[in-house]
């Protein structure tokens, strides 16, 4: 080949390898499976090592890329550098990777440690004094992002530690797998687009600005790295990880210390066997060199240790067969595609189904019926197709196309802003009835007492109900049948439903499910319309007059009174008496108050009052300052206490003062 080729597949390869870049550490977004990138990093390596003459400081073989969101980003300079890991997928490649380290200990394998390699985002803590001083992430290796606020919400760190001197303690941050799904249950439940794999949350969720929707996100921690560390000399990895323990950190049980190749091996191949069996995620093992005295001395490249090595278990690949496309209407009105299989085991279950992901997911693979198509299982959790075998193509196949109107209601589909994902927007589109019944009834729209799920559904399903509007026409005869309601019960049904048409216009507009207008939303534009036919009838450029309403509401606010069956559905409930009327906020004795909260409370959780606080109209800040009204103060308070007392304006209150002052 000539160097002209040479050259350029190298700087395309460091094109491609830059982009999957920025897209999974700013964005954490994976546009590609970790193997497919690890084997082109691996290509590119290659060939840096192959032709040194196009080797460049700026390749990313070179410098790790930094994780920082912007420049306005504040950033702090790690005390001792952070480093990423060399990989390996080949027992071969590991084989000499520990020779490499054997030839810097007098050709002796030495004592190694194996680490189960967790699948989520770099942390670096540092103490002072037995106190927290800052979090960052590990960046460009040299400088991290500042994310010390949403870090202290964590219950897996300690804010306080035993030892006094100055030490930066590194680890991950991650999300169980459970946790994971719950959070994906509720993105579908608000029509949210679905999270990959936990990986992407845990960074996604790092640099959250709202601490308290991070907290929500039930992310946990390990640690096993230290950088600098004054005042103590701890002299081995099986030593840190006492260190750890006995200053509070979490730290994993599955480490094992190692003496042969062998033992590695037996290591590596149980988990890979039993990930799944883990309540979290990992894509590998770790293998590090035990005595700190040796790492130091075997060194490190500009990237990685060289005395550490990642073994990673690769995604399982299976071919199949399409057998046909189904569109999905979700229930929050998302339209997923899913690929019919020919049944095939791959990674411990037989998969006859794959998501699709998107219309843009379909476009690119290029699909058609009967293709041969690869597919995989990646992080363990969705099988996925990754790509077509073309050359296996059956002649004249139709092509798999994405569907312009709802498959359930033949209503036009509207795609979401800025998004890939398409939305059946008809208020009674039947796949989507239920749940829009569902949160039309609940407490915080038109709380109907006594139109429960079960008795929805059976309404539903006895097409008692087929709209929204239909629950104020209800046959209260057949009710009494058909859930064997006692006629007090109906009776009560009846007031519940009457006493509804009185709920005020943000209510019944969050009712209405339009797609990104929660109840904060609805609140905002009720008080800024204060009709709702002037809701209906604003245009984007209005709406996005609003200071809180950026264009993702605002179009959706459009394209949902763009709707026929929307609009018929509005008029409808006008009929029947729903009132719409806008109630200016009444004043409580906590409006535009601040508050913050230190220590356990016992009549509480922290999200309740929380909540309970803004639904009143207060606010909480996310530390103590001048601008602080109350700090209310539980069992064992922290040193938001000591910092309040020195402001006089500050209101110290418990529990009780702060229940007398909602009361
Ligand atoms: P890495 O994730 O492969 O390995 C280093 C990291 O492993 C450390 O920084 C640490 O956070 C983590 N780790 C977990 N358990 C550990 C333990 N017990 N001991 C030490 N470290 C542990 O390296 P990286 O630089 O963070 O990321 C590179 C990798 O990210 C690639 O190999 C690839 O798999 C993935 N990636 C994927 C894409 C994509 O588009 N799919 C893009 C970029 C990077």
């Amino acid at each position: 080949m000539s160097d002209i080729f040479i050259w350029s597949e190298i700087e395309e390869l460091r094109k491609k390898i830059k982009e999957y870049d920025l897209a999974y550490y700013r964005d954490s977004n994976s546009k590609i499976s970790d193997y497919e990138y690890d084997q082109l990093f691996k290509k590119l390596k290659d060939l840096e090592k192959q032709y040194p003459e196009f080797k460049e400081s700026d390749s990313p073989t070179e410098k790790i890329t930094s994780d920082i969101s912007n420049e306005k980003s504040a950033v702090i300079p790690h005390k001792k550098r952070m480093y990423s890991l060399g990989n390996t997928y080949s027992m071969e490649e590991l084989k000499a990777a520990l020779n490499r380290i054997s030839k810097e200990n007098d050709s002796v394998l030495p004592e190694l440690i194996c680490e189960l390699k967790i699948d989520g985002f770099s942390i670096n803590l540092y103490y002072e004094d037995g106190n927290l001083i800052y979090a960052s992430t590990r960046g460009d290796g040299f400088e991290g992002e500042d994310v010390t606020q949403n870090i202290k919400e964590l219950k897996s760190i300690p804010q306080k530690i035993n030892f006094k001197g100055k030490i930066e303690i590194r680890g991950e941050i991650f999300l169980p797998i459970a946790a994971f799904e719950k959070i994906n249950k509720l993105r579908e439940k608000n029509g949210e687009t679905l999270f990959a794999n936990p990986r992407n949350v845990a960074a996604g969720s790092i640099k959250l600005k709202d601490s308290k929707l991070f907290a929500e996100r039930n992310l946990t921690a390990t640690m096993y790295t230290i950088g600098i560390a004054e005042g103590i000399n701890i002299k081995s990895q099986e030593e840190l990880f006492e260190f750890l323990k006995n200053n509070g950190f979490s730290i994993s049980n599955f480490s094992q210390k190692v003496n042969s190749f062998e033992e590695i091996k037996n290591y590596c191949d149980k988990w890979e066997k039993q990930r799944s069996e883990l309540s979290f995620e990992i894509d590998g093992v770790v293998i590090k060199v035990n005595s700190f005295e040796l790492q130091e001395k075997i060194g490190y490249t500009a990237k990685n240790p060289k005395w550490a090595f990642a073994y990673k278990f690769k995604a399982e690949e299976k071919y199949t067969k399409l057998l046909g496309a189904t569109f999905q209407v979700g229930r929050t009105g998302a339209i997923t595609p899913v690929a019919h299989l020919q049944p095939v085991f791959i990674s411990g279950s037989t998969v006859s189904r794959a998501t699709l992901h998107n219309s843009d997911e379909i476009k690119r693979l290029d699909l058609h019926l009967n293709d041969t198509v690869k597919i995989i299982k990646s992080g363990e959790i969705i099988p996925k197709i990754i790509e077509v075998d073309k050359t296996k193509r059956v002649p004249n196949s139709e092509k798999v196309r994405f569907p312009k109107v709802c498959p359930s209601c033949g209503s036009v589909l509207e795609r979401e802003p800025e998004g890939v994902i398409y939305y059946c927007n008809n208020i009674n589109c039947p796949a989507q009835l239920k749940r829009k019944v569902e949160h039309f009834v609940s407490r915080d729209t038109m709380d109907i007492d006594g139109l429960g799920e079960s008795l929805v559904s059976k309404l539903i399903d006895k097409k008692l109900i087929e709209k929204i509007e239909d629950i104020y026409n209800l046959d209260y005869q057949k009710i009494v049948s058909l859930d064997k309601l006692a006629e007090k019960s109906v009776e009560n049904l009846k007031i519940a439903i009457e006493k509804s048409k009185n709920q005020p216009l943000h209510k019944v507009l969050f009712g209405l499910g339009i797609r990104f207008v929660g109840a904060k939303t609805s609140k905002i534009l009720a008080d800024y319309f204060k009709s709702i036919d002037r809701i209906k009838n604003a245009t984007y450029e209005e709406l996005l007059d609003i200071e809180e309403i950026g264009e993702k509401i605002a179009e959706s606010v459009v394209n949902f009174f763009k709707s026929e069956t929307n609009i018929q559905t509005l008029e409808k409930l006008k009929e029947v008496g729903v009132k719409f009327e806008y109630i200016e906020s009444e004043k409580t004795k906590i409006s535009g108050k601040t508050f913050l909260i230190t220590g356990t409370l016992k009549n509480y959780k922290r999200n309740e009052i929380k909540n309970m606080i803004e639904r009143l109209g207060g606010k909480i800040l996310s530390s103590v300052s001048k601008n602080l009204d109350f700090l209310i103060v539980g069992e064992k308070p922290g040193s938001k206490l000591s910092k309040a007392q020195k402001i006089p304006s500050i209101k110290i209150i418990n529990e009780e003062e702060f229940k007398e002052l909602v009361d």
